[in-house]
């Protein structure tokens, strides 16, 4: 079977074909002219099959509309009319990996298997229930998934329920969370990373069914989507179903999910509570982050300098601007974390374990410990540990179990999702 570059295959047009030396794949870009919707394809001999469906999903309020339309799609669809077919395949199916993912500007569905008729049957499920969910017309879904009242007893006060309603107030019951949330909101006050996609457990119960349904008409149509298939597997019978069981039902059509860029709100200081057990010292319970945005998720050189300095600078054990901050008495847990996965990235120090006296003495350590690395250079030996642990994980590519596919597949669309080569 080739793939010609120019040639139309199921109504899928070959935009590009690039081996990928590093993963030893033949990569194929494609589009499928009738409904808009993209396709990457990487070939080899991985029998752990991958496929996903992701969409580009802006939420403009803190609704959770994404996270619960993610767990909403799942729970019965056209051909597929179970309570929870999810559950179902769990029990059944012989998936290598099975989820669904909300991030901040996307969400994901991937699936994987080493049968091939478990594998079609997997990205038939998902398809119908990304395209034809049951959610649009039965209101008891977003109820069940998003939010509903609940009374225990007729005389029990009135209360809030659902499974992504009880989901979220469990993460926002981590101080690291409401730090996190905090942080984008203030560094993303106009675009859609200031708002929360998983869901404010304060602003669910204001999403309405219109709403809902009119947040899946807009982003879950195939010109918004990106498909990704992975591994040994029979490109022109599954090109040949996707076509004629999904896309050709849908025309392309322009679908407004662009990201905007934030100016630079300037340097801010904020300072928030949280939470403690009564009568808990608050005593070395304070976090501070320092967090910047990194004007440029395209520039793949820089992300990687990033995540090298982040190593060397606050993770390993020898590490220098880590060191400064707890020379200084600043916290006892210092870390450091390169967030990419955003159309602007986020470079960050985490303290934990420090009081709130100790906030305006952080920039001044850390700019001077910045300064000092400028002007001495940083260890040799240290960048080159950081460099060659980058480079080792890289080409050892264990995920912990998880199909290598899955992965890159997620990784792609640190670029795809922004316009640019998915491949970069
Ligand atoms: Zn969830």
């Amino acid at each position: 079977m080739t793939l010609d570059v120019h040639s139309t295959l199921h109504g899928f047009r070959v935009d590009r074909a690039v081996f990928v030396k590093e993963l030893g794949s033949q990569a194929y870009e494609m589009t499928h002219v009738q409904s808009g919707a993209r396709l990457l394809y990487i070939k080899n001999d991985d029998d752990n099959k991958v496929f996903s469906i992701s969409f580009r999903t802006t939420p403009s309020d803190s609704t959770g509309v994404p996270h619960i339309c993610e767990h909403s799609t799942l729970c019965g669809s056209r051909k597929f009319p179970l309570k929870e077919p999810f559950v179902e395949l769990v029990k059944g199916s012989l998936n290598t990996f099975l989820n669904a993912m909300t991030f901040p500007d996307k969400t994901m569905y991937p699936v994987a298997s080493r049968n091939a008729i478990d594998f079609k049957n997997l990205v038939d499920v998902y398809l119908d229930a990304v395209f034809f969910p049951n959610m649009l017309k039965d209101p008891e879904v977003l109820m069940q998934e998003g939010w509903h009242y609940e009374m225990e007893t007729p005389d029990a006060p009135l209360s809030y329920s659902g499974v992504v309603y009880n989901e979220m107030k469990g993460v926002f019951s981590s101080p690291d969370a409401q730090l996190e949330r905090h942080v984008m909101e203030n560094l993303f006050p106009d675009t859609t990373y200031g708002v929360e996609s998983g869901g404010d457990p304060d602003d669910i119960p204001n999403l309405t069914q219109a709403d809902f349904t009119a947040f899946h008409d807009k982003y879950y149509h195939p010109s918004n989507s990106y498909i990704f298939l992975y591994g040994d597997l029979d490109i022109d019978a599954m090109l040949a179903f996707i076509d004629g069981e999904y896309l050709s039902k849908f025309t392309a059509t322009h679908i407004a999910s662009e990201i905007g860029r934030q100016a630079c709100p300037g340097s801010i200081v904020k300072t928030y509570p949280y939470g403690v057990a009564n009568g808990e010292k608050t005593e070395q319970k304070t976090l501070h982050s320092l967090t910047y945005v990194v004007d440029d998720a395209l520039d793949t050189t820089l992300a990687l300098a990033f995540k090298t300095l982040t190593y060397a600078l606050l993770l390993s054990p020898a590490a220098p601007l880590k060191k400064a901050l707890v020379d200084a008495g600043l916290g006892q847990d210092i870390s450091g974390d390169f967030q990419n996965g955003l159309l602007q990235p986020l470079w960050g120090i985490s303290i934990n374990g420090s009081d709130p006296d100790k906030q305006a003495q952080i920039l001044p350590v850390v700019r001077k410990a910045l300064t000092d690395l400028v002007t001495k250079g940083i260890d040799r030996t240290l960048l080159t540990g950081a460099l060659n642990r980058i480079e080792f994980s890289l080409r050892e590519a264990d995920f912990a179990g998880r199909p290598k596919g899955l992965i890159y597949g997620i990784q792609c669309m640190d670029t795809w999702l922004y316009d640019e080569d998915p491949l970069l």
